[in-house]
């Protein structure tokens, strides 16, 4: 789906990743879960652009929803996979702590999980080869992505800035859809490891400029980083 000149939403609001794609290749945001291959695949033959376009992928943070084609993408296409350092272990098949589910509803729940089911997310495959990225780093990738330190969901959790695709995508630092409730609205992520610093975190978005914010979960937010944080902060309080 096309959000931009140099923008594109694979997946749905339940599960999504993202393509920034410029002349000079593809940079991929996320890796949704394992099924979504597919989707990927689809949308690279809907553009006209070969998976050897693919220039690198980054993911937001190591959950399992997030690197689901991320290996295959490496192995079969040789596409490096960047992951904050403080989630690379995550991201290896490392345990994730255990959080909360906090309130929810079962036709929502279930209907998320049975999309995971479908998509193969009982069975997504580690990351056996990755380069660490830190706070502040502008990756030589296509679009010049900016890692932005978001931690909270979980340590390594970032955002990522795309001036050229005047996009931050955000990946669970925060929600426009629970997946556990089905409401939609700019909120906090659940299944997050520290909810307060994940709060805190919202400020390093606040003074980006950017026409959208894209979530991992919901639906893409069009308005400025600042907007969403306050509706987040909002729905928090
Ligand atoms: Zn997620």
């Amino acid at each position: 789906m096309e959000l931009g000149p140099h923008l594109r939403r694979i997946g749905n609001d339940l599960v999504a990743a993202y393509l920034i794609v410029t002349d000079d290749g593809i940079t991929v945001v996320d890796a949704g879960l394992p099924g979504q291959w597919n989707d990927l695949l689809a949308e690279l033959e809907a553009i006209g652009r070969p998976l050897s376009d693919i220039r690198g992928l980054v993911v937001t943070h190591g959950d399992s929803d997030h690197i689901g084609f991320a290996e295959r993408l490496r192995r079969e296409a040789g596409v490096p996979v960047y992951v904050h350092a403080a989630d690379a272990d995550r991201a290896r098949g490392g345990e994730k702590p255990k959080t909360a589910w906090g309130r929810m509803r079962l036709g929502a729940t279930l209907g998320f999980l049975a999309y995971g089911m479908r998509k193969g997310a009982m069975k997504t495959p580690p990351i056996t080869e990755l380069t660490e990225v830190h706070d502040g780093d502008r990756l030589d990738l296509p679009g010049s992505p900016v890692v932005i330190g978001m931690p909270g969901h979980s340590p390594g959790s970032i955002a990522v800035y795309s001036k050229l695709a005047d996009a931050v995508f955000v990946g669970d630092a925060l929600t426009t859809r629970n997946v556990l409730t089905g409401q939609g609205g700019a909120a906090p992520a659940p299944f997050t490891d520290d909810p307060a610093e994940a709060l805190d975190s919202l400020e390093h978005l606040a003074g980006l400029d950017a026409a959208w914010v894209l979530p991992g979960h919901g639906t893409p937010w069009h308005g400025s980083p600042a907007s969403i944080v306050e509706a987040v902060r909002k729905a928090a309080s």
